[in-house]
């Protein structure tokens, strides 16, 4: 029995040394989606930033995969040693409702972080789509329902949710063209391959300000300060339409309490830091204050969207297998 407890005190004080030294090496943040995109985007600002409190390389790794379910899965797998974090948006609490045979559950699997920001989305098309504004757009794209065509990032990505709940609202479907991120589909709109999506300003506002693309609306309550001559899509008759699409970091389950203690101290600096508001600003996004950048916070706002969300897909009867 002395030797057991022996044993233990061992262990207890070898992790908490290891909490000590931790990082001596450099960590690696996945994403759930291809490089280029929105929450790559974001990825490479939050990680550059904690790098300096750290004093390790966060380096970010790109996991692609339908609807970002593999990056999860993933760090669910990874040892929780504090050299493999995920960092996800709204999907962590969308994809439950999406998919019948989860490899992971948001709720249980993970040792939370923080929040980062949120971020609005946009509605847009190639630059040569033939309407000039929102109205125009909602009649062509409703007359021509079965030749036009939607990009997204596959079943519980947020172009996806956004789309969806976009077909609801105007009561039309159309053919959705999916990729393994919105990096790769804007190539394509950009290209004139595909015709429209919905996607993150942190992926649009550089395209929307070079005219590269049409813009017809953001999904925010309130119109985005980057970009103010964008109409909102309530204002624009779509009553109470909204799509916030926020990001959380995570670790796998069981990560030790000092391990955990240096990532939200990272996170915090992070998001303190005005070169990191700034970009983020600037690409319409608003970042969290560092009392929100907390595992409880995560947590809560985690379980309020799953509870938010759940429902609406249910109904919806989306289901990605
Ligand atoms: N955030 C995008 C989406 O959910 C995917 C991406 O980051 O590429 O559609």
């Amino acid at each position: 029995m002395k030797r057991l407890a022996f044993a233990v005190l061992c262990l207890g004080v070898a992790s908490a040394a290891l909490g000590q030294q931790y990082p001596i090496r450099q960590v690696t943040m996945l994403v759930p989606y291809a490089a280029g995109g929105p929450t790559d985007t974001v990825a490479r600002v939050v990680g550059q930033a904690m790098s300096k409190p750290l004093g390790e390389t966060v380096i970010v790794e790109n996991k692609p995969s339908a609807g970002g379910i593999l990056a999860p899965e993933q760090t669910k797998n990874a040892k929780p040693d504090g050299y493999t974090i995920l960092i996800h948006h709204v999907g962590m609490a969308t994809t439950p409702a999406l998919y019948r045979q989860l490899r992971f559950n948001p709720l249980t699997d993970f040792t939370y972080i923080g929040l980062v920001n949120d971020v609005p989305m946009t509605l847009i098309a190639r630059a040569n789509f033939p309407a000039k504004d929102f109205k125009e757009f909602l009649s062509y794209i409703k007359a021509n329902k079965d030749k036009v065509t939607y990009a997204n990032a596959g079943i519980g990505a947020a172009s996806h949710l956004c789309g969806m709940l976009f077909m609801s609202a105007i009561q039309t479907d159309f053919l959705t063209i999916p990729y393994k991120g919105t990096g790769p589909a804007m190539n394509d709109l950009l290209g004139g391959t595909v015709d429209f999506m919905c996607d993150q300003t942190t992926n649009t506002t550089a395209q929307i300000r070079g005219g590269k693309v049409k813009v017809y609306g953001v999904t925010s309550p309130k119109r985005v300060a980057s970009l103010p001559e964008v109409p909102t899509l309530d204002e624009q008759g779509l009553k109470g339409f909204e799509v916030g699409i926020w990001h959380g970091l995570y670790a796998p389950k069981g990560l030790p309490k000092p391990v955990l203690d240096k990532l939200v101290g990272a996170l915090q600096e992070a998001v303190k830091d005005t070169h990191v508001k700034q970009r983020f600003a600037d690409l319409g996004a608003t970042t969290y204050p560092p009392e929100k950048a907390t595992p409880a916070a995560l947590q809560a706002h985690l379980k309020a969207e799953i509870d938010k969300w759940g429902p609406l897909i249910k109904k919806a009867g989306v289901y990605a297998d």
